[in-house]
């Protein structure tokens, strides 16, 4: 639907004010109705005693007649002038009040409909196709990255971005489809559709998709902007009461849930909603909120994991690992709850909570034990952040050196100077700075180079199939290398068997980690570890950790960090 589509549905629709002003035209056209009859009266009776007083056998007309006949035709002529002025008049308010009403209902910015428009339109629809061979697509689309965009090129750029989005979208839609800006980058169609085609419907979707995923050219810059889809149709089952069918609101809600997990997937393309999706749903919103309620009570625990010296055997640090001690989902990996905290701006504070926790301990070990813990690109970001670690060493009384912070490496891409001014902040202080998970994120030497890390830790992908994979074993190797000519120490993560770790041996002067050695461990376990190999407080002869018994992991263990504290 177009605005004058949608100008002229408004002039044409049932309204009170419409009404209004057709009385007033009717009773303007009965004055001018009965000044014409009464003009036809009177001149009917003074037009024939004039004509035949001119022709000589008459008296001539009335004077009082002719006095009203001239009266007559004087109203006739004020009331048409009357008439057009009024008609005038009411064309100019009609106007005013059809643009009044088009502001609004349609977005400023994109002339699309609004929120609140969409919905009754879309209603509309719903109720004209009831009972039709015709079912409604609702469709939500939403821009990825485009805070990017605002962020890089500034908000006038990412309006024109807006505007172009949407008459791309437009060139796709077919006749009737209704489009609405939802939010700022979030857009709804509505969109008829034959029952038996809803492939069309696909095709519709993918060409949105495709057209909105080619270059822009704005203010003589290239942009590339994607899109997320998600569908839903009035003939989905909802779980609603089927005497009370659902309205557009819900179906584009069902959409919005579709267009969610698209972007979840990894963006830039489109998915149908289907039900467990809803569920999927909730049970984020569950870990959302069970996240923000467990940070102040202390439910996110440090484990702990055996860094160790390959050459030597030797015990050299541990990394930190959290966990989250959930009352309702039980002991939950980091990979569930980190990219939400991530998302829902909370990491920083879940981040300080558990390194406090670490600190607490491993200032009870030998001093020569290092602690290593892993940072969220986001807090990287933070401007405050070598500045809240700082406090919180202070706080912990816990010496800078025996700290390492690890970066992975995907991060680096996104905040390459950010990165550079952290990492040697950190370092000024005394702390240590590791690449982690090197190898996934394709870091040139020449940035590897640029960045004063001290240690590299190469990922455990490339290292816990090391024998069955040829590739796998070139990549470590040359890391190896690399590390050397760097003269960076290396880390291997993921040593899960003696072959890995004779291999790992040969390659020089590696560091190793993995489930091997041990899998992490929560406080109380490690404590007490420690504690019965004499690794307590003040230093003493380091056994080799190949002697120390391989602290196995079960799930009591996993599911009470405190299971075996002293
Ligand atoms: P990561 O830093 O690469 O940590 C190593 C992961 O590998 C850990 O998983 C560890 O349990 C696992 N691992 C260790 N040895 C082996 C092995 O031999 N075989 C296999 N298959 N896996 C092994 P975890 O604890 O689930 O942590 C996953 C990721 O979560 C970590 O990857 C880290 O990126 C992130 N993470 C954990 N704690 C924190 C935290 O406090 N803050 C932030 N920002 N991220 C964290
Ligand atoms: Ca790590
Ligand atoms: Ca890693």
């Amino acid at each position: 639907m177009t605005i004058s589509d949608f100008e002229h549905a408004i002039d044409c629709g049932p309204g009170q004010h419409r009404t209004r002003n057709a009385d007033r035209d009717v009773i303007a056209l009965g004055i001018a109705t009965a000044a014409i009859i009464l003009f036809v009266g009177t001149g009917g009776i003074v037009l024939p005693q004039a004509i035949q007083s001119i022709a000589g056998y008459g008296i001539g007309p009335d004077k009082v007649q002719v006095n009203a006949l001239l009266l007559n035709i004087a109203l006739i002529i004020f009331g048409w002038r009357r008439y057009q002025q009024l008609l005038d008049e009411v064309k100019v308010r009609r106007q005013a009040e059809a643009q009044a009403r088009v502001l609004a209902e349609t977005d400023a910015l994109t002339g699309c409909l609004n929120r609140r428009s969409l919905f009754s339109v879309a209603n509309e629809m719903c109720h004209a196709l009831n009972g039709t061979d015709e079912r409604i697509a609702f469709m939500m689309v939403d821009l990825d990255n485009f805070k990017r965009v605002n962020d890089y090129n500034g908000h006038s750029t990412g309006d024109v971005v807006l505007k172009q989005c949407v008459a791309r979208i437009q060139e796709q839609l077919p006749e009737r489809s209704i489009l609405g800006r939802i939010g700022g980058d979030e857009f709804a169609i509505v969109v008829p559709f034959e029952k038996a085609r809803p492939h069309g419907i696909d095709r519709l979707a993918i060409a949105i998709i495709e057209s909105i995923g080619q270059v822009l050219e704005v203010n003589g810059a290239s942009l590339e902007v994607t899109a997320s889809l998600g569908i839903a149709t009035n003939e989905m089952r909802t779980g609603f009461d089927s005497a009370n069918p659902a309205d557009a609101q819900t179906y584009l809600h069902m959409a919005d849930i579709a267009m969610y997990q698209a972007k979840q997937q990894g963006r830039n393309h489109y998915l149908w909603y289907e039900e467990p999706m809803e569920s999927e749903l909730r049970f984020r919103s569950e870990i959302e909120k069970g996240i923000r309620r467990g940070i102040p009570r202390n439910e996110f625990v440090p484990y702990f994991q055996q860094q160790i010296d390959l050459q030597t055997g030797e015990l050299t640090g541990f990394e930190m690992l959290a966990r989250w001690n959930s009352p309702k989902l039980g002991l939950v990996q980091p990979d569930v709850f980190i990219p939400v905290a991530e998302a829902i701006g909370v990491i920083s504070e879940l981040s300080e909570s558990v390194i406090a926790q670490a600190l607490e301990e491993a200032k009870l070990w030998d001093p020569k034990l290092t602690l290593a813990v892993n940072i969220s690109p986001m807090q990287l970001r933070d401007p405050w952040f070598a500045q809240k670690l700082l406090k919180l060493l202070a706080k912990g009384n816990f010496p800078p050196q025996r700290l390492e912070i690890e970066i992975t490496e995907s991060c680096l891409h996104e905040n390459i100077g950010v990165a550079r001014t952290l990492i040697t902040s950190l370092k000024n202080q005394g702390i240590r700075v590791s690449l982690d998970d090197f190898g996934t994120g394709y870091s040139s030497i020449a940035q590897l180079r640029s960045l004063p890390f001290d240690q590299i830790k190469i990922d455990r992908s490339f290292v816990t199939n090391l024998m069955e994979n040829q590739d796998s074993a070139a990549i470590v190797h040359s890391i190896a290398l690399l590390g050397k000519g760097l003269g960076m120490p290396i880390t291997a993560e993921g040593i899960e068997t003696d072959e890995v770790k004779e291999m790992l041996r040969q390659y020089g002067d590696i560091k190793g980690q993995g489930f091997l050695y041990g899998q992490p461990q929560p406080a109380g376990i490690v404590h007490q570890w420690l504690e019965t190999n004499h690794l307590l407080g003040s230093p003493t002869n380091t056994p080799a950790a190949e002697d120390l018994p391989v602290v196995e992991q079960n799930n009591a263990q996993e599911s009470d960090p405190h299971a075996g504290a002293a």
